[in-house]
């Protein structure tokens, strides 16, 4: 995200309860210090905790601020294949034209991402796609019910939505392509699925005004009006519960005796172990300590439109590469991916073409005046999370890499890191397909 807040005004919005233990000259200690409180890392911190352990997580700002705050609020449970780098010609040459919004691309964006994208492009290779996509699969067949607890216990029912979401197709030949994958997907996956044409799904949602050929609408998904007040309702879970969230900066990381220790405002942290759930800057903490991580920074932006009738579930527009979702804040509009330097500054012109699109099919009304929101998918060229114990430190373990769908699976890679860390064996298969390993 681009608003970074100054530590002061941060820790205002923290709740900070006295559950750890400070020895005599004010060190904080516990088992566990989570480094990140977006969803990820405050889903592992929650986890950790409902198994016993004492946890501290640290952030720079408050949690579910940055790329947790601003995504498209879609817990997809129907997304069994990850999204893989088209390998064909034409498609490839449409790309490189600018001729689909669903990606934009600067030259420095590719050069600084090249060696991740190639071994992406290598990964998105049919076989290997597939065999990925039966572990994604098991990942995110998973993930309505892994958030259905925190969502009740966090109180957090008035933000979520068990109502599926629509992919939107204006062109009937692209309509026609998804419902013969929509065929497939629903049989290998056992998804559940509907086809309506556009007659039909505009007769239902009155929100859409505009022609278009045909809907899908996927019924395995919930969606959340607010993710980053979600992720502050489970933070604020993890405090009532008796955990602790602690200002400061993960550059500070260091092996302290046999275990690790972070400068907070709050004084020196110190954890037996180590989770690193820095979403998009984990690669940069993690290169301190000799781990070059290939990942892919997919950056995506959205803006609020003051829509006169509210959207009654989320829908891709296929045609304009854009989500929109009915907000708290109003009619989201969340763009595809934009290859650029992870420090280039605001470039909107995806968000607005998509919106001009969008726009042939329903009223968005004025946008609302804020500062432009951005903020990076986190993705690894093999397309999985990284969760499990790191290679080369003992008690330093991985839980980052959600690439386009951390909302999805906090919850569900953080029970998965946890019984990587107990040892529990019943989810062995998949903890291994998962585990930091891979990567090196
Ligand atoms: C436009 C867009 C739309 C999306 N739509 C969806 C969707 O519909 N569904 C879905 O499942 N996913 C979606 N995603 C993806 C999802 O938002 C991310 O995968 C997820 O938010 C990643 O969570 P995270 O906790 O790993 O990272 P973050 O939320 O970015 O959290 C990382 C935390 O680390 C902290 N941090 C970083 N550096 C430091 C440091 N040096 N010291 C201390 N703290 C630090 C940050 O402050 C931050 O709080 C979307 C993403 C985008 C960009």
């Amino acid at each position: 995200m681009s608003v970074h807040f100054h530590l002061s005004v941060a820790i205002q919005g923290i709740g900070l309860s006295r559950s750890t233990p400070e020895n005599t000259q004010g060190v904080s200690m516990s088992e566990f210090l989570v480094l990140g409180a977006g969803i990820v890392g405050i889903s592992t911190a929650l986890e950790l905790q409902s198994r016993g352990h004492s946890v501290v997580v640290v952030d720079r700002t408050s949690p579910g601020l940055e790329t947790s705050y601003g995504n498209a609020g879609v817990i997809q449970g129907e997304a069994a294949e990850p999204y893989l780098l088209p390998r064909n010609l034409p498609t490839l040459v449409r790309m490189a034209l600018g001729m689909t919004n669903d990606l934009s691309w600067s030259s420095a964006g590719i050069l600084a991402n090249a060696s991740a994208l190639w071994k992406y492009y290598r990964f998105s290779e049919t076989r290997r796609h597939r065999e990925i996509s039966q572990t994604y699969a098991q990942l995110t067949s998973s993930a309505t019910a892994d958030h259905a607890s925190w969502i009740t216990a966090a109180q957090a029912d008035d933000l979520i939505t068990r109502d599926g979401f629509s992919c939107v197709y204006k062109d009937a030949r692209a309509f026609d392509a998804a419902a013969q994958e929509m065929d497939r997907l629903c049989t290998t996956y056992k998804l559940k699925a509907r086809l309506l044409t556009g007659t039909e799904y505009a007769g239902e949602e009155p929100a859409l005004t505009g022609e278009f050929a045909g809907a899908i609408h996927w019924h395995d998904s919930w969606t959340c009006s607010d993710p980053g007040r979600l992720t502050q309702l489970y933070a604020d879970l993890f405090v009532t519960r008796g955990g602790e969230i602690r200002t400061g900066d993960a550059s500070s990381l260091k092996p302290n005796g046999s275990g690790w220790s972070v400068d907070t405002i709050e004084g020196v942290t110190e954890a037996s172990s180590v989770v690193i759930a820095l979403g998009p800057w984990a690669p940069q903490t993690l290169k301190r300590f000799g781990y070059k991580i290939p990942m892919v920074l997919k950056r995506g932006y959205h803006g609020h439109f003051n829509a006169p009738v509210k959207l009654q579930r989320p829908i891709l527009d296929v045609a304009n590469g854009v989500v929109a979702s009915s907000m708290v804040k109003g009619l989201r509009i969340t763009t595809g991916v934009a290859l650029v330097p992870q420090n280039e500054p605001a470039n909107p012109s995806q968000l607005i073409r998509g919106a001009k699109g969008l726009a042939q099919i329903m009223e968005l009304g004025d946008r609302v005046e804020e500062p432009q929101w951005y903020g990076t998918r986190p993705f690894m060229p093999d397309m999985l999370p990284v969760v499990g114990k790191a290679p080369k430190h003992s008690g330093m373990w991985f839980n980052f890499g959600h690439g386009h769908h951390g909302l999805t699976l906090g919850p569900t890679t953080a029970r998965l890191l946890a019984d990587a860390i107990e040892a529990q064996t019943d989810t062995l298969p998949v903890q291994s397909k998962l585990d930091p390993q891979r990567l090196f």
